[in-house]
């Protein structure tokens, strides 16, 4: 039989096993920090993601009791992805978030966390009540992984560890068993730093350490499901699902460990820009089973036009001529595209 200390290591130890890197347990007291959160609802910053701001996804991050009642601790893991990725679409005509890279890592982690509560209850010898997640819960999972002893959250608004960087993702399974907690990372190791800040292309970065998605590239070429601000297109340069730029010049990155396996690169590459002529079946197949499917078609060709208007010459014309004949939301970006490419000729 374990003992609380003993069987919160054999939980750790098992949560190694499996690929997560950092792994830390946490209280269900309610997040410390649960203001900075409706302050950033308050000002709109969340932009058209509504469901962060209903009444009961708010109540839940206030209180994560309300989603367990019987819940005693929360396990936080970490799981790292491709850092490497990013130097190798640097060089590629468009880039995709690192972590985008791999497969859906909701098919990578969910199956492991799984794993982890199968083991739980075998040690126990009894059902255990519990809820996992990775990005899919109403949880403030950076302020409880800072809880739990993972990092600090840094300027970015990403929580980073002294020696994983952020590279990695984040999950959580509130449990129904005692569990040793950790000590919470009390340190900030920002600094004066301001490099994120600085290279950020849309100055999106807030000082209090969270973001306007309305003008962040990761909302605006993921999460967000209609037009780009035309002012806005310009600064997305080649990106064409989510950005990494605040997270490739933090110097916390510069050492982070190598991507589990599961999340390595597996999409084709290079993407180029014949995609934009994918059809709805073909890009499916494509991106089956890739993070890129929730951009769904129309998100993903409408941000393909938009870095083909950046970056393109004359000889992309024909294919965003092609484009411009498509659903209005591509069209519209395609038409936009053909215009930058044919005034940045004329300024030639
Ligand atoms: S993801 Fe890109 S746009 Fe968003 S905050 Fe970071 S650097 Fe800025
Ligand atoms: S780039 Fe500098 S300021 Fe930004 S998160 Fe990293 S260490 Fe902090």
């Amino acid at each position: 039989m374990f003992n609380k200390y003993e069987l919160t290591q054999a939980i750790k130890d098992k949560a190694r096993q499996l690929g997560f890197t950092l792994a830390g347990v946490t209280s269900f007291a309610p997040p410390a920090h649960f203001d900075i959160f409706e302050t950033w609802l308050a000002a709109k910053h969340h932009a058209t993601m509504e469901y962060l701001a209903s009444e009961r996804s708010r109540l839940r991050r206030a209180d994560p009791s309300l989603i367990l009642p019987e819940g005693k601790s929360i396990l936080v893991l970490a799981l790292p992805y491709d850092r490497q990725a990013e130097g190798g679409m640097q060089k590629a005509e468009f880039k995709v978030a690192a972590y985008a890279l791999g497969n859906d890592y909701h098919e990578v982690i969910l199956p492991k966390l799984k794993e982890i509560v199968q083991f739980i209850e075998e040690q126990v010898g009894h059902p255990v009540p519990s809820r996992y997640y990775t990005d899919t819960g109403p949880i403030l999972e950076r302020e409880l992984a800072q809880r739990a002893g993972l990092g600090w959250i840094g300027k970015n608004s990403m929580l980073i560890h002294p020696t994983a960087g952020s590279t990695f993702l984040l999950a959580e399974i509130l449990l129904g068993i005692e569990m040793e907690f950790d000590e919470p990372f009390q340190t900030d190791h920002c600094g004066t730093c301001t490099r994120c800040i600085e290279a950020c292309p849309t100055q999106c970065i807030l000082p209090n350490r969270t973001i306007n998605s309305n003008l962040c590239i990761s909302y605006l070429t993921i999460e967000n499901k209609g037009g780009i601000p035309e002012p806005l297109r310009p600064l997305i340069q080649n990106w064409i699902f989510g950005c990494d730029i605040c997270q490739q010049v933090c110097p916390w990155n510069r050492f982070a460990p190598p991507a589990n396996p599961a999340l390595e690169p597996a999409i084709p590459l290079p993407i180029l820009t014949d995609d934009l002529t994918l059809t709805s079946p073909q890009f499916n197949q494509r991106f089956k089973h890739s993070p890129i499917q929730r951009a769904k078609r129309r998100g993903y060709l409408r941000n393909l036009a938009t870095a083909v208007g950046n970056t393109g010459s004359a000889c992309d014309i024909p294919i965003l001529e092609q484009a411009a004949q498509d659903e209005p939301l591509i069209r519209e970006h395609a038409v936009w595209a053909i215009q930058n490419i044919k005034e940045k000729q004329k300024r030639l």
